[in-house]
C-alpha cells in the first residue's frame, strides 16, 4: 500500500489512517457497535507500523486510557532465587565450617536464624575474614541463565513489579543482585538490615516489634505481615510467590486466591502447603528447578502481560506507548 511514497511519509499515512478510522467508527453508528472502537484503531495502526518498520514516532493522542495491569512478583531469595543459602555460603569461609554451619542449623530450628547467622559473622569477621572477602565469596554465586533472562524480560515490561522477600540480609541480596545483574530489574528487598560499624558487617532483624497475634515466623521477620502490607499498596491484578523454605509459608498462603504459589517442589514450603489442604489459598505450582521456575514465570506472568498489552493502547502513566509481537517488546515514544 506504501510503496512508491518516501518512508519519510510512512509515520504520516499511519497517523492519517489511524484518525479516518477512528472519524468512521465514530460517526457510524452501526459499525461502531459492531466493533471495539480501539480494537479497530489499534490493529490498523499496529500493521500499518509494521508494514512500514516504523518503531518510534513522536505522537499519538491521549485517548486510549485503559488502566495498566498491576503483577506482583515475590522471591524468596536462598534457595529459590539463588541455589544456594548465601549465609551458609559465606559461612564457607569459616576455619571451621562446619562446626559454624551446625550452630547455624541449630539456631534455625528454635527459631533464631538472624541472631545465630549475626553471631557467626562476627565470629568470622574477627578470625580476619574481611568484607572484601565475604563480597567476593558473595559474588561466586551464579544465578541460572535461563532464570537471568526471564528476569530481563519480566522486569521489561509494563505493570510488572518484582520483589524480593528473604531472610537472609540487605547487603547479600544486592551484593549478589549486581554481580549477577539484576539489581535494576528488582523493585524492593525486604529482608534483615545489614550495617557496617567499626569495619564490621553486623545482622539485625527487619522486623523490631511483635508480630499480630497467630503468627508463627521468627521475631526477626514474618513474611505474611509483610506481604499483607505489599498487598494494602495498591490493587494488584495478579500476585505470584516464589519461594522453598517453611518461612515462606505465611507469605505464600496471603496471596489472592487469583494468583499463583510457585513452590520449591518437595521442599518445606511444598509440603507444609500440601498439609494445609484445609487453607483457602492460592493455586500451587510447583518446580523442581530454577529453569522449570523460569518457564512457570513465563507462563503465568509475562505471557498474560504480553497478551493484554498487545490488545491495549496504553498512554497512561508514563505516555509510553507499546505493543508487542512474539514476545518481542517495540516501544513508542510520546
Ligand atoms: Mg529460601
Amino acid at each position: 500500500m506504501l510503496n512508491g511514497i518516501p518512508r519519510s511519509c510512512h509515520l504520516l499515512v499511519a497517523l492519517l489512517l489511524s484518525v479516518g478510522m477512528e472519524a468512521a467508527v465514530a460517526f457510524n453508528p452501526p459499525l461502531s457497535s459492531m466493533l471495539n472502537r480501539r480494537e479497530a484503531i489499534s490493529d490498523l495502526v499496529t500493521k500499518t507500523l509494521q508494514y512500514t518498520g516504523i518503531t518510534q514516532i513522536p505522537i499519538l493522542t491521549g485517548r486510549q486510557t485503559a488502566a495498566p495491569m498491576r503483577n506482583l512478583v515475590v522471591f524468596d531469595f536462598d534457595h529459590t532465587l539463588i541455589g544456594v543459602d548465601s549465609d551458609e555460603h559465606v559461612l564457607g569461609l569459616s576455619s571451621d565450617k562446619d562446626a559454624a554451619k551446625r550452630r547455624l542449623a541449630e539456631a534455625g530450628a528454635a527459631k533464631r536464624w538472624c541472631e545465630g547467622f549475626a553471631s557467626e559473622l562476627e565470629c568470622l569477621q574477627r578470625e580476619g575474614v574481611t568484607m572484601d572477602r565475604i563480597k567476593e565469596a558473595l559474588v561466586e554465586i551464579k544465578v541460572d541463565e535461563e532464570l537471568k533472562e526471564t528476569i530481563h524480560r519480566l522486569g521489561n515490561l509494563d505493570g510488572v513489579e518484582l520483589r524480593i522477600l528473604s531472610d537472609a540480609n540487605n547487603w547479600f541480596i544486592s551484593t549478589v543482585l549486581q554481580s549477577n545483574g539484576l539489581d535494576k530489574y528488582i523493585t524492593k528487598i525486604v529482608s534483615n538490615v545489614a550495617e557496617v560499624d567499626g569495619g564490621f558487617l553486623h545482622v539485625k532483624p527487619y522486623h523490631t516489634s511483635p508480630h499480630p497475634e497467630g503468627s508463627s515466623s521468627p521475631a526477626n521477620l514474618c513474611k505474611g505481615r509483610v506481604m499483607r502490607s505489599w498487598l494494602d499498596e495498591v490493587r494488584w491484578d495478579q500476585v505470584v510467590y516464589c519461594g522453598d523454605g517453611p518461612g515462606d509459608f505465611e507469605g505464600a498462603v496471603n496471596v489472592p486466591l487469583n494468583g499463583k504459589i510457585l513452590a520449591r517442589k518437595d521442599w518445606p514450603l511444598h509440603r507444609l502447603l500440601e498439609r494445609s489442604k484445609e487453607v483457602k489459598m492460592a493455586q500451587v505450582l510447583p518446580w523442581q528447578d530454577h529453569k522449570e521456575l523460569a518457564r512457570l514465570l513465563s507462563k503465568n506472568v509475562e505471557m498474560p502481560v504480553l497478551a493484554m498489552q498487545r490488545k491495549q493502547w496504553d498512554l497512561a502513566g508514563s505516555r509510553s506507548l507499546r505493543w508487542h509481537e512474539e514476545g518481542k517488546a517495540v516501544r513508542v515514544m510520546t
